[in-house]
């Protein structure tokens, strides 16, 4: 990884290696901290970068750092700007990630949530793919449950919560598949490692509820409106037996970092022709240009960054 040069931290831009934090951190030892993904484009024909959806990530941190007990540094106005200027200062020219994370920075021993200080940091890297595949991901269903309300509340973006993921995302990639789904502890299909999941059911678009302990998808969102607006197809928000994957017409998972990834095998099952589906494609290619400034609609979703 090739971060940008600088990075924020404590209220400061400072160098990516002055960027330090004590091995006593709270949030070090106990996961005690909350973070979001977030993705900029990089339009190379308007020499323009833009970053999706900046302010609905820091209302989703906002929310988060609710139940970690603790408040954003600043409005989400301003850490929109200090975001911005982050990416200007770093001069990026290509897709790149950015990593906030609101933290409790205390360094005492004691596993709470109260009585503890906390902080905020950003960073930001390049990025392509998340999800490497040619054309469509083989995935399985995972032997790991997703994490539930009442253990550790998936809605939050918790960092020590992502010990979940890593479990079932280290279990595919060594048994040689691209991506695991997770099912709910009453064994319906939550969603991907680090991605919200869909199906294409005779022409609707089918997608698990927030209650069935998903990530409440910013992407998501953005292709259920898509969805609906442009390809006027609407989604159902219900539950998903694990078995409808196998005979769905198409299936893709999506999220900030794997944007919109077809699948084509679930369990050594072949979804449709074992590529990415007509549904999916569709929506692939109107999210990219979506995003990227391409396609100009939806500009409130595009916050630019050396053109203002
Ligand atoms: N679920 C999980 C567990 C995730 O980590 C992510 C990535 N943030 C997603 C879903 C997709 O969310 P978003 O579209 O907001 O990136």
């Amino acid at each position: 990884m090739n971060p940008g040069k600088y990075a924020y931290l404590s209220g400061n831009f400072v160098p990516i290696e002055e960027a330090k934090i004590s091995i006593m951190t709270h949030a070090f030892n106990y996961g005690t901290g909350c973070f979001e993904g977030i993705r900029a484009y990089w339009n190379p024909d308007q020499s323009e970068m833009y970053v999706f959806r900046l302010a609905d990530h820091y209302k989703r941190l906002e929310r988060s750092g609710k139940l970690l007990m603790m408040d954003l540094p600043a409005s989400i106005d301003e850490l929109c700007n200090i975001t911005v200027e982050l990416l200007r200062r770093n001069e990026h020219k290509e897709d790149t990630y950015i990593r906030p994370l609101l933290y409790k920075s205390s360094t005492v021993i004691g596993v709470r949530l109260h009585d503890l200080e906390h902080d905020f940091a950003l960073f930001t890297s390049p990025m392509g793919q998340y999800v490497e595949v040619e054309e469509a991901a083989k995935v399985c269903v995972s032997s790991w449950q997703r994490v539930t309300d009442n253990s550790a509340p998936a809605r939050a973006k918790i960092t020590g919560t992502y010990i979940n993921a890593a479990l079932s995302k280290t279990e595919a990639s060594l048994d040689g598949y691209d991506e695991a789904i997770v099912l709910t502890d009453s064994g319906h299909v939550s969603e991907g490692s680090a991605e919200n999941i869909f199906l294409v059911m005779d022409g609707v678009l089918v997608t698990p509820p927030v209650s069935d302990n998903i990530l409440s998808g910013i992407t998501r969102s953005t292709l259920i409106t898509i969805a609906k607006d442009i390809l006027g197809i609407p989604t159902i928000e219900r539950s998903i037996d694990r078995t409808e994957l196998y005979v769905a017409d198409e299936i893709f998972l999506c999220g900030t970092g794997a944007q919109v990834v077809p699948v084509g095998e679930v369990d050594r099952r072949r979804i449709g022709n074992g590529g990415a589906g007509p549904v999916t494609s569709e929506l692939k290619s109107l999210y990219e240009n979506i995003a990227r400034g391409i396609d100009e609609r939806y500009p409130e979703w595009r916050t630019p960054v050396y053109n203002r």
